[in-house]
């Protein structure tokens, strides 16, 4: 998974964070017994739809029916149990069978034996009640004749010890909607699909999206990629963002070379009304799957903005089936999504792949090195909002519990920040020839989607097949409590501090996180906006150090306190949309005149202290620093 924020919360100050995911796979022997599930898209009632499960044959006098507590690559309790109402059992012929609550997220049914079928209805998490809570990529949204985004695990459930059947799920749907997702179709209808899933697993491994059609497909030498929108305004095409994906994936397959083995990709991209990213409190993101990702954006960003962000974030999903796919542990493999244990592995699953999100690009000439290091930067500074104290096998290990669940979002970060130091050292001591991918690869070699590794054993392995020092690497900085001090690291490649131009993430910014402006208040005690800082964009529309804000491309700011801070909210969240083609106007008060100055976005920078190539450098970490990025 990847999520990031854009919104400025009540504080008034910003919050950009970027946190994540992880995909799993779980393998056991199947029995016979076919679950037939059943959604109804059409007669929706009080935006809730009703869900049939009917088991073909159970034993036994009582059995328990879950709905996931926690699913992979969220790693927080979701409890989507939650979003179930009005629970029913009946027997063969028709007649009510007892049924009780467990909990949230399980039911008590007695007479498992005569059990005929069971129904429920399941709320949305669009707007259901406490929907805000759940990852929006990982969640479900019914709008009638709009769209259906389903994540199954939060409409399909399973019963005890029953997880590895296989499923026949048949979906009733609108007309004029057709279904996206890699979950195999048995038929297809204009009002009715009938998929098939090998077990439990597989059911909530492919989510489907419902809308009307705006889809492509394309194929990759070996693998089959397909991205389909959901776009409320109807602004985005699918076959706009075909090459921006394929260049993408395209480079993805060269960096990852043979250890690559997936045959069919599918991006399903669910764009959000203001109202709704509002509602998510401005979280944006994607979660993993095996064959396919759910993505959500905002509706109202920009062309080249939403492209940016789509390489950004399917990049890292698509990694992710290197790790977990291929490289997981066995609760990962055996998860169980009423009991979970975590791995301890959160630095690989969610760090390795944030990692190569960035790496592939300077690698494969998408992005140039100072964009790069800039990342990379970035990502030192994010670092610096949570425990740099906090061992990350110990925060992955309790992740779903304080303090470490406050932590998450460094996995990203710190995380990603790990692999950089663990690729430069294993490249120092292999005089160039290998580094972190090529333990992935071995990793991938070894184990595979089908075996798991044992938790407590590989990073025994991984300095088994690197050196030493990589083993005090991971035992002072990853399972102990001790910082890293990058610059030890990139000192090695040749890098060091210095004043370089940082890409600003919109064009209110004056650095990676804060606004051009604080809030300051008036003789008078009237709390106003003041520009304390520039970006190279705004310098060249003329805004100066001191100009009072009134209004950001025409909406002109309310009294500013925290009645109104969701309005004020909307007004900046509408920046964070636009990409370098868009003309704005900032309105200004300035020595009591009110100015409109404008300009375009472009690309807004700043002179910030960052990584840079060291002039003084050896011409061995020169040469280190090359094999480092390019080999
Ligand atoms: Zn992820």
């Amino acid at each position: 998974m990847k999520t990031f924020y854009t919104q400025f919360v009540a504080s008034l100050s910003l919050v950009f964070l970027i946190s994540g995911c992880a995909a799993l796979q779980s393998n056991n022997s199947t029995k016979p017994l076919v679950i037939e599930a059943a959604i109804d898209l059409v007669n929706i009632q009080e935006d809730k739809v009703q869900i049939t499960i009917r088991p073909s044959s159970l034993a036994g006098d009582e059995i328990v029916f879950y709905i996931p507590q926690i699913v992979p690559g969220t790693y927080e309790y979701s409890n989507f149990g939650r979003f179930v109402e009005d629970f029913k059992a009946f027997d063969k012929k028709g007649n009510p069978v007892a049924v009780s609550a467990i909990d949230q997220n399980s039911w008590k049914i007695s007479a498992a034996k005569k059990l005929g079928k069971i129904t429920y209805w399941v709320n949305d998490t669009f707007d259901g009640p406490g929907g805000e809570e759940i990852y929006p990529m990982g969640g479900t949204h019914f709008d009638s004749d709009k769209t259906h985004l389903l994540n199954l695990h939060s409409m399909i459930g399973y019963f005890k010890n029953i997880k590895e059947s296989p499923y026949r799920l048949s979906v009733r749907s609108p007309k004029h909607l057709k279904a996206f997702t890699s979950l195999p179709a048995i038929s297809t209808s204009d009002s009715l699909d009938v998929f098939n899933a090998k077990r439990y697993f597989h059911i909530i491994d492919n989510p489907i999206l419902y809308s009307e059609p705006n889809a492509v497909s394309f194929d990759l030498d070996n693998i089959k990629v397909g991205l389909a929108i959901y776009s409320p305004s109807g602004t985005h095409q699918a076959a706009a963002y075909q090459e921006a994906i394929q260049e993408m994936m395209v480079a993805q397959k060269k960096f990852l070379g043979a250890s690559n083995n997936t045959t069919s990709y599918d991006i399903l991209l669910h764009l959000m009304d203001m109202e709704t990213l509002r509602y998510y409190g401005g979280m944006m993101g994607a979660l993993e799957h095996h064959t396919s990702t759910t993505v959500v954006f905002a509706d109202a960003m920009q062309a080249a903005e939403l492209t940016q962000n789509l390489v950004d974030v399917v990049s890292h999903e698509f990694f992710h089936t290197l790790t977990p796919l291929n490289v997981h542990s066995e609760e990962i493999h055996n998860f169980e999504y009423n009991t979970p244990l975590m791995s301890k592995h959160l630095w690989m699953y969610e760090g390795t792949t944030e990692y190569f999100a960035d790496l592939f690009q300077i690698n494969q000439g998408l992005i140039d090195a100072p964009d790069f290091y800039g990342r990379m930067n970035e990502k030192i500074s994010y670092g610096q909002r949570y425990d740099d104290t906090m061992s990350f096998t110990t925060m992955s290990a309790g992740i779903v519990e304080e303090p470490y669940a406050a932590n998450y979002g460094n996995v990203y970060q710190k995380g990603a920040l790990i692999n950089m130091c663990l690729d430069i050292l294993i490249r120092e001591k292999s005089g160039g020839e290998k580094g972190i991918l090529w333990v992935m690869k071995n990793l991938a070699q070894r184990y595979g989607k089908d075996k798991p590794f044992q938790d407590a054993d590989l990073i025994d392995e991984i300095v088994a097949m690197t050196y030493p020092e990589v083993g005090n690497f991971f035992k002072t900085h990853v399972e102990g409590t001790t910082p890293i001090n990058y610059n030890d690291y990139l000192s090695k490649v040749g890098l060091t501090e210095g004043e370089t131009q940082m890409k600003l993430p919109a064009v209110i910014f004056k650095d990676a996180q804060t606004p051009v402006f604080t809030a300051q208040y008036s003789e008078d005690n009237v709390r106003l906006f003041v520009i304390s800082g520039l970006n190279s964009s705004l310098e060249a529309m003329g805004v100066q150090p001191g100009d009072v804000m009134l209004g950001l491309d025409g909406q002109m700011f309310p009294e500013i306190n925290q009645e109104n801070s969701t309005a004020i909210n909307a007004i900046f969240n509408s920046s964070f949309m636009w990409d370098a083609t868009k003309e704005f106007t900032l309105t200004v008060a300035r020595d009591g005149e009110t100015l409109n100055l404008s300009g375009k976005v472009g690309a807004p920078s700043m002179t910030v202290s960052g990584i840079v190539e060291d002039a003084e450098a050896s011409e061995a970490a020169v040469t280190l620093r090359k094999a480092w990025l390019f080999n």
